[in-house]
């Protein structure tokens, strides 16, 4: 028996708790049994995870400034942490990978067992359970307890099936856990869902003034893994100037309170609507720190229900908020430890292995909508779930980018993507490459949709309703050439029907005309010219 004045970095642990960037709660399953005296925590910041997919600075920044506070508290608590910060210079690097410097530490430490929480990413799993099986101690792998619901839950509340269902998937969870709902388990309000009154846009007035989130400014720690980051990642996309997100549980507590009082109100309505200039609108921008758990869903549910209870929010508002988290969330986190890992592997439209293009890292293009977007995706590492799905995931799938390559573009450039967020959400949902596992049908529009939720079109050299000719909107062009060359795939799909009515109407001389027109597109594309 040892006290914890007699531990030191080389005092062989009974425990060491493996706690990963995107594991940052206290509250987790990985703590149950723990004793200060007896147990470790063991961190790594690795180059692979910087690096796997080529990572916007932003992101790196966060995750390796939340890990280095979070190990800062728990140390503070008495908590002895053995943790790897990456240094400027790659030859510091005591390994690549968390396999390679768990195994060093496990050599050197010989704890009796390792703990892990499951963490977000298979690859990960895979690569530490692969560590562990070659070293001595036993691996104990525990339930995440951040979700509302479990893997094994997933499937009865999903349908039970081979074919899942959001809708049903989140009422009988709603009712599960008595959000939103009456004594009698009916949906309050009458509905299960706003979705209809949550589709506005803004008018030729705009959104007027809308308070930007609060910044946090980086602290001394924060701004060592800038430099850091500067100096060793500087080839990576995006900008550090602005980084101004939270990276502490306190922090990401303020953030959550000020969403709730100043933009839950108004959030529903607008939630779909973009406006140039205006990346955050009435979003929350909390994601990011969800998915490094700093927050917990519940605490973000509760808040918001809490405030349509004292009349600070309409029911639109928080039913779209709440659908957001305790729905779709869990749904695809569902979907991801259900069918992985097979589900990377997915391309349910064929599709070559076409990259991103280049305008996705660099913005340079004459689209006003991608322009406006990549400056905002640029800048913050962010945009909302519209401009991300149905503008950059919209030109991906429309212009037949390998569903794989828009995940891992998306994985790159966005702070809050994690592996089993952004997987069923930009493979599957985004690029339809899961052929409906998520989504019923492809998520496909044309540059008029893009017209009716913001006013990019206005400052635009393209026209949304032309569809052929040097000024017809890509966006409009490459819709109707998508579902021209996928005709026999979606016909007979219900929820397509008025599309392909739509197709059927167009003269054989114009469909000529957009095929020649979307082959030129995507050839200029492919050489990285400016479209
Ligand atoms: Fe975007 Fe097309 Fe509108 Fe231009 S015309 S802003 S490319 S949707």
């Amino acid at each position: 028996m040892f006290t914890m004045s007699e531990y030191s970095p080389t005092t062989r642990p009974r425990n060491l708790l493996l706690v990963l960037g995107d594991q940052l709660n206290d509250d987790s399953a990985a703590f149950d049994g723990f004793n200060p005296e007896h147990d470790a925590l063991w961190m790594a910041e690795t180059a692979e995870e910087a690096t796997h997919v080529w990572c916007h600075k932003q992101r790196l920044v966060l995750f390796f400034s939340a890990m280095r506070h979070f190990r800062d508290g728990q140390r503070a608590k008495g908590r002895h942490v053995h943790y790897h910060e990456l240094s400027r210079r790659p030859s510091d690097d005591r390994g690549k990978n968390f396999a390679e410097i768990l195994t060093r530490d496990v050599h050197r430490l010989r704890p009796d067992k390792l703990i892990l929480v499951r963490p977000g990413d298979h690859r990960v799993l895979t690569q530490l359970r692969n560590a562990a099986d070659s070293l001595n101690p036993d691996l104990d792998l525990r339930p995440d307890r951040h979700f509302y619901v479990t893997p094994e839950e997933f499937q009865d509340l999903a349908g039970g099936g081979q074919t899942l269902r959001m809708e049903s998937f989140y009422r009988r969870l709603r009712k599960r856990e008595g959000v939103l709902v009456d004594d009698d388990g009916q949906p309050e309000g009458g509905d299960w869902n706003y979705d209809r009154d949550n589709r506005e846009s803004f008018g030729k007035t705009g959104p007027g003034d809308i308070k930007p989130p609060r910044r946090f400014h980086p602290d001394d720690l924060t701004r060592e893994v800038v430099d850091m980051v500067e100096a060793r990642f500087n080839d990576h996309p995006g900008s550090l100037d602005t980084f101004d997100l939270p990276v502490t549980r306190k922090q990401a507590l303020a953030a959550l309170r000020e969403f709730i009082e100043l933009r839950l109100p108004t959030f529903g309505a607008y939630e779909d609507a973009m406006w140039s200039g205006e990346p955050f609108l009435y979003h929350s921008r909390l994601s990011a720190v969800l998915n490094m758990k700093l927050l917990h869903p519940r605490e973000c549910v509760d808040k918001a229900v809490d405030a349509y209870h004292d009349g600070l929010a309409p029911l639109n508002s928080v039913e779209g908020f709440v659908r957001q988290i305790l729905g779709w969330r869990e749904f695809i986190r569902g979907v991801y430890w259900t069918r992985m890992p097979d589900y990377a592997d997915l391309n349910a439209l064929e599709c070559d292995d076409r990259d991103v293009p280049d305008f996705f890292w660099n913005g340079e293009t004459d689209m006003a909508c991608v322009a406006d977007i990549m400056r905002g995706l640029r800048t913050n590492g962010w945009t909302h779930h519209i401009p991300r799905l149905m503008v950059l995931g919209q030109f991906a799938l429309l212009s037949g980018v390998h569903p794989r390559r828009f995940h891992e573009w998306h994985m790159a450039m966005y702070t809050d993507a994690v592996d089993w967020v952004s997987l069923p959400n930009a493979l599957g949902m985004s690029q339809y490459g899961d052929g409906g596992i998520v989504g019923t049908k492809p998520y496909c529009a044309s540059g008029n949709y893009i017209h009716r939720m913001s006013n990019y079109c206005g400052q635009c050299p393209y026209h949304p309703k032309h569809a052929a000719g040097d000024d017809a909107c890509p966006f409009t062009t490459l819709y109707w050439d998508f579902l021209d060359r996928h005709r026999d795939r979606f016909a007979d799909n219900p929820r397509m029907k008025v599309q392909f009515l739509n197709l059927k109407r167009k003269a054989d001389e114009e469909m000529r005309e957009i095929r020649a027109r979307a082959r030129h597109l995507r050839k200029a594309v492919d050489r990285g010219e400016r479209i």
